[in-house]
C-alpha cells in the first residue's frame, strides 16, 4: 500500500474485470490521477471464480456487439498486455431439449449472423458426429460458434490491471468504500476504511455487492447476488481436447474442457438471493447426474473440487451501463448476470468514453439505469 491520497479525478470501487478494464481504459485515455479501490484483493471476486467463458452467441443484439468488441481484445490480449491468457478457441456448442428452446436459438442465429457472428444450427445426427461422447436422444438441435472459446478470467483481469498501473493508476486493496460523498445531485468523492477520497466521478462497478454501492449514493439498484457452483474433474483423457463449452441450456447445464480436466456447472433456479458461497455436495451429485446423463462416459470421471462464486442478476439479465441520470459523477457498470467476465473489455471502453467524452457511440439504451421504470426491455435469453 502506498501513501494514502486524499483526492482522486476518478475513483473505480471494485477491482475485478469490470473495474480494472475501466481504469485501464480511461488510463490509455489519458485521464489522470485514477484510483481502484478494492475491498479484498484485485480479481478475487466474481471475475476470479467465474469458468471464463467468451461467446458471442448471446440473443440481445446489444450483447452481439459487447462480444464481438471483447473477443477481439481476448484474441489479442498477449499484444498489448504482454499476457497469456490461455485463450482456447474450442467454440461454444448450445444444445435445445425442447422446442421453444430451438426456436428462439433459430431466431437468435439470425440476429447473430446480421453482426457476421460465425454460427453454424445442427441438427442431433451432425452433433453426434462430430461430438460422439454426447448423447443426442433427447436433443431437438443445437448451435456451435467456432469463435467462442474460453479463457483464464483472474489472467485476464490482472493484466487489465497490471496495464492500468503502469499507466499511472493507484490501487488500493484491501480498502473498503463505506459511503459515498454527496452534494445535491452531484457526487463529491467516497469515505474509506483507510479514509475519504474527494472525487468529481465515482464508478460503481461493485459486482455482486453493487445494490450495496448503490444504496450509499441513495438508489435503488435492481442487481441481485446469486451463488452458481461449478466442479472440476481430475484428470480425464477420455474425451478429445479441447473440449468445447457445451450448454444443455434446458438443463442450465454446462460442461468444458480445462485440459487435462473438465469443468462441469450448472445453474439451480430455486438458488435463493444472497452471498452464500458453500459448496453444495447434494447439488454436485445432481449435476454430477445431469452430466453423466449428456455425456454418459463421463461415469469415468472423478471429481477433484468445487467452488462457489456470485452472479449478478438483473430483472432482465441485462447490465446497467452509465452516468445515473440525476447524480452527476456517479456511473455504474454493474449487473452482468452472468456474463461480465467475457464484456468486460468492451464495458471499460465504453465507461470510460463516457467519462473522458461525455458520449460513447455504443447505444446504451438497452442497459439504461431507468429501464425498469418504463416498458420491459428485451431480455438476454441466452443466460446459464
Ligand atoms: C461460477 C461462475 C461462472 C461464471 N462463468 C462466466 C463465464 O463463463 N463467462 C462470463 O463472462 N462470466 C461468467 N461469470 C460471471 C462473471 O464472473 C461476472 O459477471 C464478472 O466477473 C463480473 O465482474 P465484476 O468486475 O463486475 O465483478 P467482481 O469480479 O465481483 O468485482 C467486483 C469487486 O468489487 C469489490 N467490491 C465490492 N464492494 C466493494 C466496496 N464497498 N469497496 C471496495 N471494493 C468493493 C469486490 O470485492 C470485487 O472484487 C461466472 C460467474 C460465476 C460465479
Amino acid at each position: 500500500m502506498g501513501a494514502w491520497r486524499k483526492t482522486a479525478g476518478v475513483v473505480v470501487i471494485g477491482g475485478g474485470i469490470v473495474g480494472a478494464s475501466t481504469a485501464y481504459n480511461l488510463a490509455k485515455r489519458g485521464i489522470k490521477d485514477v484510483v481502484i479501490m478494492e475491498k479484498d484483493l484485485l480479481a478475487q471476486g466474481s471475475t476470479g471464480l467465474s469458468v471464463g467463458g467468451i461467446r458471442q452467441q448471446f440473443s440481445h443484439p446489444a450483447n452481439i456487439l459487447l462480444s464481438r468488441e471483447s473477443v477481439r481484445v481476448f484474441e489479442h490480449f498477449q499484444d498489448e498486455f504482454g499476457v497469456d491468457i490461455g485463450f482456447c478457441r474450442a467454440g461454444y456448442l448450445f444444445l435445445a431439449q425442447h422446442e421453444e428452446t430451438w426456436q428462439e436459438f433459430l431466431t437468435s442465429v439470425k440476429t447473430q449472423r446480421q453482426f457476421n457472428v460465425p454460427v453454424e444450427a445442427l441438427d442431433p445426427d451432425e452433433i453426434r458426429q462430430r461430438w460422439p461422447y454426447l448423447n443426442c436422444d433427447d436433443i431437438i438441435g443445437g448451435t456451435f460458434g467456432p469463435e467462442d472459446g474460453y479463457a483464464d478470467p483472474y489472467l485476464a483481469a490482472m493484466g487489465f490491471a497490471d496495464a492500468a498501473r503502469k499507466l499511472g493508476v493507484r490501487v488500493e486493496e484491501v480498502t473498503r468504500v463505506t459511503a459515498i460523498r454527496l452534494s445535491g445531485d452531484r457526487v463529491l468523492g467516497v469515505e474509506t476504511t483507510r479514509g475519504p477520497i474527494s472525487a468529481p466521478v465515482v464508478v460503481n462497478a461493485a459486482g455482486p455487492w453493487a445494490a450495496e454501492v448503490g444504496a450509499m449514493a441513495g438508489l435503488d439498484l435492481p442487481v441481485s447476488p446469486c451463488r452458481r457452483q461449478a466442479f472440476m474433474t481430475q484428470p480425464f483423457d477420455r474425451l478429445p481436447h479441447p473440449v468445447p463449452m457445451i450448454i444443455d441450456q434446458d438443463a442450465l447445464f454446462y460442461l468444458r474442457g480445462a485440459a487435462p480436466n473438465l469443468i462441469l456447472g450448472m445453474s439451480d433456479p430455486d438458488e435463493p438471493s444472497g452471498f452464500n458461497l458453500n459448496v453444495d455436495r447434494e447439488f454436485m451429485e445432481r449435476v454430477v447426474e445431469v452430466a453423466v446423463h449428456r455425456a454418459p462416459i463421463l461415469e469415468k470421471a472423478r471429481m477433484l473440487k468445487g467452488w462457489a462464486g456470485l452472479y449478478e442478476i438483473t430483472p432482465d439479465d441485462n447490465p446497467i451501463i452509465g452516468e445515473v441520470p440525476f447524480l452527476k459523477g456517479f456511473f455504474c457498470a454493474v449487473g452482468f448476470s452472468g456474463h461480465g467476465f467475457q464484456h468486460g473489455p468492451a464495458v471499460g471502453r465504453i465507461v470510460s468514453e463516457l467519462i473522458s467524452r461525455g458520449r460513447t457511440d455504443f447505444d446504451l439504451s438497452p442497459f439504461s439505469f431507468d429501464r425498469f421504470q418504463k416498458t420491459p426491455g428485451r431480455r438476454e435469453r441466452r443466460v446459464v
